[in-house]
């Protein structure tokens, strides 16, 4: 069963008046187990709809539509599927000890319909049967996949799992069901780096009709995990891993047209190499996952600077994470020449985690506070939108409305791409 959050205005089920609350029971008989398989089943141009209304009233709509339109019903959020493995550089690990954070942050999740649904990297090790089953009658593809190492005994110590020792036989798995993946390797010196890299770019590389692309991901800990035997790649180890991502991406161009194998913005970072250009990454299909963030940024600044309106005496701040700093003060620059105004780009050092953790979208409410303090006289305060949550929350439960309410003389605008916010002044 499926409890309707909300409904989307001017959709069928606004028309239908469906209220809020209203749990959904099945779809063409078929039983409801959770919001993806609303999505599917909704999917049809006759629908008829078993639902339960708050007030305990049964109803049975009867819809006729175009498969492709939604019936505009919000489901609540499903109950996650929980991960069983216990990865010494586990980020829910890294946070600070509970209640310092949101509980959703203490949540280790593995869910393939979240993979599905919205690229969250899943490592399939808990999958049962009737999840296989689903994922092959739903057609649930491409699922991304955090495959670590083709090695099993690499994967072992990378997920302290039995079962990731089982990622060949899972990949044949899906491949057999026509199930297509996008895969991402978290590197780790020492584990699954150099010569286990080698092996798994190659494997990964030889199931050309299955994998669709491959991440590669320089390990990231906090002040709170750091000390669970796994270490941060030296600038070395990240050239040595560029160079073996440099040589498939050439024979991939060369083959398939395309580079098929990414590094993350933070290897090139860490290497203290300059960034690539928006190329390198093809068509940004992973920027979501931070592969490509910054270029894609930069391009997004880039076609936006002719278009900005004159801000000729004002004086915009820009807070960023401490790796960010330098691209976005060239960006600043560009800007400043664009509008007029005077940009000033700060760099929040991160309270929650530590300085080994310098990206904007993990600094909370009180880091941006701080970098606020000292530029009060200024008109516009930037940050990025990726530190606050869909409710306008930063990772410490400080809220926009609260910060904005400490600074009233001071504008402040969670933006995408800064220049987003500039244009729309
Ligand atoms: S797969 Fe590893 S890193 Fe991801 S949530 Fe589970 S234990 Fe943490």
């Amino acid at each position: 069963m499926v409890r309707v959050a909300r409904v989307r205005r001017k959709s069928i089920g606004a028309d239908l008046e469906i209220p809020p609350g209203t749990v959904l029971i099945s779809v063409n008989g078929r039983e409801l187990r959770d919001s993806l398989d609303l999505r599917f089943y909704e999917a049809d141009a006759e629908v008829q709809l078993e639902a339960r209304l708050p007030s305990g009233q049964s109803v049975t709509y009867d819809i006729e539509k175009h498969p492709d339109e939604p019936l505009g019903l919000i489901p609540e959020l499903d109950k996650v599927r929980r991960c069983t493995n216990a990865c010494p550089f586990c980020f829910v690990k890294g946070n600070p000890k509970a209640s310092r954070l949101r509980q959703p942050l203490y949540v280790k999740d593995d869910d393939y319909r979240l993979s599905f649904m919205f690229g969250h990297y899943v490592t399939l090790t808990n999958l049962r049967d009737d999840d296989w089953e689903r994922i092959f009658e739903q057609r649930l593809s491409p699922l991304y996949v955090s495959v670590h190492a083709t090695d099993p005994a690499a994967r072992l110590r990378m997920l302290i799992n039995p079962r990731a020792a089982m990622i060949g036989e899972h990949l044949d798995r899906l491949a057999a069901g026509s199930i297509q993946v996008h895969a991402q390797v978290v590197l780790c010196p020492g584990i699954n780096d150099g010569e286990i890299l080698e092996r798994t770019i190659a494997d990964l590389y030889s199931r050309e009709r299955q994998v669709l692309s491959l991440s590669i991901v320089p390990v990231g800990l906090t002040a709170f995990n750091a000390d669970r035997g796994v270490r941060t790649l030296t600038p070395e180890e990240c050239g040595r891993a560029l160079a073996a991502v440099d040589a498939i991406r050439q024979r991939a161009v060369g083959e398939r047209s395309r580079a098929w194998c990414y590094a993350a913005d933070e290897m090139f970072l860490q290497a203290g190499l300059a960034l690539p250009d928006p190329e390198y990454f093809d068509d940004h299909e992973l920027v979501a996952n931070g592969v490509g963030a910054v270029s894609a940024l930069t391009a997004a600044v880039r076609s936006d600077l002719p278009e900005l309106p004159s801000l000729r005496g004002k004086k915009v701040v820009l807070v960023t994470g401490t790796s960010m700093r330098p691209y976005l003060a060239e960006l600043a620059a560009e800007i400043s020449h664009f509008t007029g105004a005077s940009v000033t780009t700060v760099a929040a050092h991160n309270s929650l985690y530590g300085p080994m953790v310098t990206t904007a979208g993990l600094l909370a409410g009180a880091d941006h506070a701080r970098a606020f303090d000292s530029h009060r006289d200024f008109d516009l305060a930037l940050f990025s939108r990726t530190a606050l949550n869909d409710r306008d929350l930063f990772l410490d439960d400080l809220s926009l409305s609260e910060l904005r309410r400490d600074f009233p003389e001071l504008r402040i605008s969670p933006s995408e791409h800064v220049t987003d916010t500039l244009l729309a002044l």
